[in-house]
């Protein structure tokens, strides 16, 4: 039987992991945020004082890295690393910087893409990231681009942190923001672009439940769920 694949892919910020995560609650599938798994490669190499953006030192460190996604009583994804439950850690301000550095290494990308495929030809999901519906799964049955202003998603992403005990300054964040938007976009490997045939939302001015509103619309429209 196959299985039903939801896509979204978009900048940081845009509210993806909350309303796919929301999505997949409603819709009874299994969420996958493939952004923590690149976080977890991030905080690996942190770990073992290699610079994330050193391609080739990265590469030869892969075979040590044992990445495991599982999933709680409540059905939120956990990441471990090594056997270490790593879900809080990899949301630091520097993984996120290490994430970003060597999410743009070609062997990063080869090495995580059948962990993902795979996830996706078990499941019925909702995948989210930055490359699902242009490499990992060309062929989603439903692809979203989610965006928000640069301005909009700095602002979230400070009352995230405050609520996660970690805050930082606005400015810092959004120059954060633009900065992993333009090397997110701009790098040669699976760089984060539009699918053709995905279905653009801009969540600037909507709330979180006039998004996930729109979500379903366009999910509606694609498949009988
Ligand atoms: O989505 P999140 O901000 O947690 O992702 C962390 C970093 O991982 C992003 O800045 C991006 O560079 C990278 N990423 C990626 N491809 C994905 C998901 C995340 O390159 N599919």
């Amino acid at each position: 039987m196959s299985t039903i694949r939801i896509a979204i892919d978009g900048p940081s910020g845009a509210g993806k992991s909350t309303l796919a995560k929301g999505l997949a609650g409603i819709l009874g599938f299994l969420y996958v945020d493939t952004g923590a798994i690149y976080r977890t490669v991030g905080l690996h190499v942190l770990n073992k004082g290699i610079d994330p953006a050193e391609e080739e030192e990265v590469a030869r460190s892969l075979p040590e890295l044992q990445i495991e996604l599982r999933y709680d009583g409540a059905g939120q994804q956990r990441m471990l690393l090594n056997g270490e439950d790593v879900s809080e850690a990899i949301r630091l301000p520097e993984v996120s910087r290490a994430a970003s550095a060597v999410s743009a290494l070609p062997p990063v990308r080869a090495y995580l893409l059948e962990t993902q495929r795979e996830l996706a030809r078990k499941h019925n999901l909702v995948m989210d990231g930055r490359d699902i519906g242009t490499v990992v799964l060309p062929d989603a049955e439903v692809k979203i681009f989610l965006t928000a202003s640069p301005e909009a998603r700095a602002k979230r992403r400070c009352l995230e942190l405050e609520a996660r005990g970690t805050p930082q300054a606005f400015e810092a964040v959004l120059r954060d923001i633009e900065e992993r938007d333009w090397r997110d976009s701009h790098r040669e490997a699976a760089p984060l672009r539009q699918a053709e045939d995905a279905v653009l939302l801009d969540t600037t001015a909507l709330d979180f439940s006039q998004s996930q509103e729109a979500l379903l619309k366009i999910i509606r429209e694609k498949v009988s769920i």
